[in-house]
Parts: structure tokens; C-alpha cells; sequence
């Protein structure tokens, strides 16, 4: 049901700073950039291997992002699993009682299925599942 870790997701101020700082230290350039309106954020995503680390700068001030770095500062914010189908994974979750911060599937970065599932549910850590758009 878990395929791997899709990618983990880093709230910072500015991804174009993280842009010129991955060029710099590793030649790396992006695999996408892409703002994802929703969810008020500009993501800069890098391709690590078989997974990303995405870089998420808010888009305005009530965007989830933005209060983030009010509360905590720059830092790791979530991190992704990807699953075969993610409805089940939902439904599953929901079964056994878990917090799910969204009950239904939506489109995120890259016009995969995402949902999010409360970190109280799952030992502190914010995590996203995703569902590439191929599947399912
Ligand atoms: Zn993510």
C-alpha cells in the first residue's frame, strides 16, 4: 500500500533563495515550480533520487504556510507517502479513527490525489499521502 516516500515538504521564506542556494551548493536545478493557488503556496520541487524535497513559500498572509513561519520559522512541514489508491488508504484511516484533515481527495502539486491527515493521528508528524494522477 505504501510505495515510498513521494517527497518531504519544507516551509521557507523564499524558494527562490533555496533555488540559488541548491544551484550553488549541488547543481541542482528544479524538476517543477508551480503555485498551487488552494493552498496559498509557490512550491519549488527537487528531484532526490526516487523521492523530492519541495520548498513551499506562502502566497499571502493567511496562507497555512505563512502561519507556519510566524509560529515556528523555517523548517520541515510535512512529509508525503505515496499510495496505489488513495481512497482506500482514506477510507481505512477514517475506519480506525484517525483525524483526517481532508476527508476526500484533492489536487496538489503536480496534479496529484493529496490528502492530509492530522499529526495528532500520526505521531506528531503532518503527513500527506499521494496519489499519482496515472493511477487509481
Ligand atoms: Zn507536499
Amino acid at each position: 500500500m505504501l510505495k515510498k516516500i513521494d517527497h518531504v515538504g519544507v516551509a521557507v521564506k523564499s524558494v527562490q533563495a533555496v533555488k540559488e542556494m541548491y544551484k550553488t551548493l549541488f547543481g541542482l536545478d528544479p524538476v517543477f515550480e508551480e503555485t498551487v493557488a488552494e493552498q496559498k503556496v509557490h512550491v519549488v520541487g527537487f528531484r532526490i533520487g526516487e523521492s523530492n524535497i519541495e520548498f513551499l513559500e506562502p502566497t499571502a498572509p493567511d496562507s497555512p504556510i505563512a502561519k507556519y513561519l510566524e509560529k515556528r520559522g523555517e523548517g520541515l512541514h510535512h512529509i508525503a507517502l505515496a499510495v496505489n489508491d488513495i481512497a482506500a488508504v482514506l477510507g481505512n484511516m477514517k475506519q480506525q479513527g484517525l483525524q483526517l484533515i481532508d476527508e476526500t481527495p484533492r489536487v496538489g502539486a503536480e496534479g496529484k490525489k493529496i490528502a492530509f491527515v492530522h499529526p495528532k493521528s500520526l505521531n506528531g508528524m503532518l503527513v500527506e499521502l499521494s496519489e499519482d494522477k496515472d493511477e487509481g
